[in-house]
């Protein structure tokens, strides 16, 4: 009796991942990454040399100031 419930499981398991792969694999896997820039990032341009970064990635200096890499934000604004 037990080994015919495991069966029973056993099979309603590989239906339940057979009917999950087909349903995932037609709309190009709605687990695919989203999250990441769902909009237009702020840009801002590093006060040394100008160049243009995504917010997130800018260092943030002294006045608000943002700079591309530690070493202009230790050079300072130009
Ligand atoms: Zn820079």
């Amino acid at each position: 009796m037990i080994k015919w419930l495991l069966t029973l499981g056993i099979v309603v398991l590989a239906l339940l991942l057979w009917f999950g792969k087909g349903r995932s694999g037609g709309a190009a896997g709605p687990g695919a990454p989203r999250r990441r820039a769902p909009g237009p990032q702020a840009m801002v341009s590093c006060a040394h040399c100008g160049l243009h970064l995504p917010q997130p990635d800018a260092l943030e200096g002294e006045g608000g100031r943002h700079y591309c890499s530690a070493e202009h934000r230790r050079l300072g604004p130009r």
